[in-house]
């Protein structure tokens, strides 16, 4: 059995989803409240593979809130996450995913020196981050989607935003041997991690937000921000292509702009229908086909049987790993989101 520990993207979409769901209880409270709340089992997933195969799957609500970070809740942030893994693996799921935040906070905040949770000792190669899918597939929408906006990818220049991250350092990575870019952009806070990225990749320029903004065709956004920045779409250039795989999303509007093409970034859809609720209360366009790649990684090493963790520490992303992962998608059925809005 696979599983997902997912989370909501802010307090406001926890109530409106808790109304929906009919706890209005629950919809009327505050930080205090998810602060202090279990993760919980909230949906039991069915998939079928390409193949035919089928797999069944538990999605855990972590009950951590972006806002925890942001009002310095660090304490509140690490339990939810510790106590939704020590939950998915007491209800014997053999490969669950840390999906959005979940990962962040496990390695910014040296969640694996905590092995023991009440009376569940955590096994670590039962949980993956789901980033070398992820990674993967926002490559690929880089490559195809470049292409369905005209843009040419050989004399493009590909702004990374969380070029350092996880995701970030894999994705430039790839397009530094993969992809025939034209030029790369680093996008980042920490100079020396920038420094570091550039002497592996032995390219790319080190650039503020907003110098690199006006000078990118293609723009990669997988920075982990708890609120998306506000951005002046008036100096982008046009066309320009912005693959947001920020979750919650880096870019805080969606903007109308002639020229400005806007993708979901790290998002599959399944070539069958999928048997669940979760993708409709984070509001994806086609809930039935379209997850989180992280998530979808964790199916991947379900209908393979690789119960490891095969995405696991910072920056350990390769590219055969990307392959193998890319691979074992096609072959279950999975396909990069590429339906661009403008
Ligand atoms: P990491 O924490 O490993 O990396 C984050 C990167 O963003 C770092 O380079 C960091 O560098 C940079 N960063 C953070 N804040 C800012 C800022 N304000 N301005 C510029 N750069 C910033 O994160 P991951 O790579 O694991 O995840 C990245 C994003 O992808 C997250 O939003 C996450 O939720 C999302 N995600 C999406 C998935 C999907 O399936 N679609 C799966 C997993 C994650 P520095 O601190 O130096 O600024």
């Amino acid at each position: 059995m696979f599983g997902l520990i997912g989370h909501l993207t802010s307090l406001e979409h926890a109530q409106s989803v808790a109304r929906e769901l009919g706890y209005p209880e629950y919809a009327d409270q505050g930080l205090d409240f998810w602060c202090s709340a279990p993760p919980q089992i909230v949906d039991t997933i069915k998939v079928t593979s390409a193949t035919g195969q089928q797999i069944e799957g538990r999605y855990v609500e972590s009950c951590f809130l972006p806002e925890m970070l942001a009002t310095r809740r660090i304490k509140a942030a690490t339990r939810k996450i510790i106590n939704a893994m020590a939950h998915a693996q007491k209800n014997g799921i053999n490969i669950t995913a840390l999906g959005g935040f979940s990962s962040i906070i496990f390695e910014n905040f040296n969640l694996n020196q905590i092995q023991q949770v009440r009376n569940i000792k955590l096994e670590f190669d039962r949980f993956t981050t789901g980033n070398t899918h992820t990674a993967y597939i926002i490559c690929r929408q880089v490559e195809q989607a470049s292409q369905q906006v005209g843009i040419n990818l050989s004399k493009a220049t590909v702004a990374v935003c969380g070029a350092t991250g996880d995701i970030g350092s894999a994705v430039c990575r790839w397009l530094n041997s993969r992809a025939d870019v034209a030029d790369l952009l680093l996008v980042a806070r920490n100079p020396d991690r920038l420094q570091l990225l550039q002497e592996e990749l032995g390219r790319g320029k080190i650039l503020p937000l907003e110098e690199a903004l006006p000078q990118a065709d293609i723009v990669v956004w997988v920075a982990s921000m708890p609120k998306g920045v506000e951005i002046d779409y008036q100096k982008l250039k046009q066309p320009c292509l912005m693959i947001d795989g920020g979750y919650p999303k880096n870019m805080a509007k969606q903007i109308q702009q002639p020229g400005v093409h806007i993708l979901n970034g790290g998002i599959v859809e399944h070539s069958l229908d999928i048997d669940w609720k979760i993708m409709s209360i984070v509001n994806m366009d086609v809930p039935a086909r379209q997850l989180f790649a992280c998530f979808a990684e964790s199916m991947l090493l379900e209908f393979e049987k690789l119960y490891t963790n095969f995405s696991w520490g910072r920056n350990q992303i390769t590219l055969e790993k990307m392959d193998l992962i890319g691979q074992v998608s096609v072959k279950h059925g999975f396909r990069p989101l590429l339906t661009v809005g403008s």
